[in-house]
């Protein structure tokens, strides 16, 4: 059993700043808003203040992160076009992550059903629709959040 505290932080960040096409060099201004989710834990209730504080940054670093590719990857008002780089590190750091959870979801599975062929069948399927649905749900939250004014 785990004796302390689990902080939970979500924070919102909003800011107007500048939107710059990388193909055609439009230039306006733009609203961007990023969601950031954090946790901290605080073993045995010590450094309570410290763990909220990390989970503070944690989910600080997380809306910021998120601001920067909604801005990158923005549709130009003008040409159309975004920035394919910015879309596909998001949809790689995404499916890293997936992967993890999918695995170590697929491995309970596996365990629940004692190794046998059809555990095996059912924790690879499990993985694979963690990884996939949390891909998407992730690049998506992280793609969106900016509006162009031009
Ligand atoms: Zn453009």
């Amino acid at each position: 059993m785990y004796a302390g505290r689990n902080y939970q932080a979500q924070v919102v960040m909003s800011e107007s700043t500048r939107y710059q096409c990388m193909h055609c060099g439009f230039e306006c201004d733009a609203m961007v808003t990023g969601i950031g989710e954090g946790s901290g834990r605080s073993p045995y209730f010590l450094d309570n203040d410290g763990a909220r504080d990390r989970a503070r940054m944690d989910a600080s670093a997380g809306a910021s992160n998120n601001m920067h590719y909604a801005l990158r990857s923005a549709v130009c008002p003008k040409c159309g076009k975004h920035d394919a780089g910015a879309r596909r590190e998001v949809y790689v750091l995404s499916a890293l992550r997936g992967l993890l959870f999918g695995a170590l979801l697929g491995g309970v599975v596996l365990v629940l059903f004692k190794g046998s062929t059809t555990g095996w069948g059912a924790g690879i399927v499990t993985a694979l629709v963690v990884m996939i649905a949390m891909t998407i749900s992730r690049a998506q939250r992280m793609l969106t959040g900016a509006i162009l004014h031009p």
